[in-house]
């Protein structure tokens, strides 16, 4: 009896989790997508804001499921930066693109500089490679990323772990993309 009763008071419990559902509908997907992110750093300890970075993505909803190993990477915009620290994050998230934006944006303010230049440099930047087979294409968020052919910082940790995953618009594989690329930067893997 004692126990047919807790049951019962844990039907409360059921109806708080009902709730969450509800308030969340708007940013979840019912399955998780498979996402990439690129993260990059070139101030400070570079290897610790990228391993803080990806610490942070389990409490906001994203499951980390890989990582490639870090690269030594010239900077491509401002030929006088410090070279940069990047890696490639595969992982999956039930939060939809726009949310995820969010949170990976709250997360570079929380561990980064409180003001970055676009484009440069910054303690720590995270961007969206691809979401699924997802095109989107609105003023805030642009997917796959679009210059993401055009980096070899971004495509040679991406061919680490997934040479044959086909981009969606340009309908190559990552591999095909590496190798057609005309960025010419230096991109060497990082000393542990
Ligand atoms: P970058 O990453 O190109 O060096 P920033 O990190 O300063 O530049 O990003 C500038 C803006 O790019 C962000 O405010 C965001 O709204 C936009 N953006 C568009 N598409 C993406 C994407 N796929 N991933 C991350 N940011 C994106
Ligand atoms: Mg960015």
């Amino acid at each position: 009896m004692v126990r047919l009763s807790r049951t019962h008071g844990g039907s409360g419990l059921g109806l708080r989790v009902i709730g969450t559902r509800r308030k969340n509908r708007a940013r979840l997907n019912n399955v998780a997508t498979r996402i990439y992110l690129s993260l990059g750093s070139n101030l400070g300890d570079r290897a610790a804001k990228i391993a803080s970075g990806i610490a942070a993505l389990g409490a906001a909803g994203i499951r980390v499921l890989r990582q490639s190993s870090l690269y030594e990477t010239e900077p491509v915009d401002f030929f006088t930066q410090n070279w940069f620290l990047n890696n490639v994050v595969e992982a999956e998230t039930q939060l939809l693109p726009q949310r995820l934006l969010q949170e990976l944006q709250r997360i570079e303010l929380t561990l980064g500089s409180l003001k970055q230049i676009r484009r440069g440099p910054r303690r720590l930047d995270m961007d969206i490679l691809f979401y699924g087979n997802s095109v989107i294409r609105t003023p805030e968020l642009d997917v796959p990323h679009p210059r993401l052919a055009d980096r070899r910082f971004v495509l040679v940790p991406l061919a680490e772990l997934v040479p044959g995953l086909a981009h969606p618009v340009l309908h190559r594989t990552v591999a095909e993309l590496l190798a057609g690329t005309k960025d010419t930067s230096r991109v060497r893997l990082a000393e542990e």
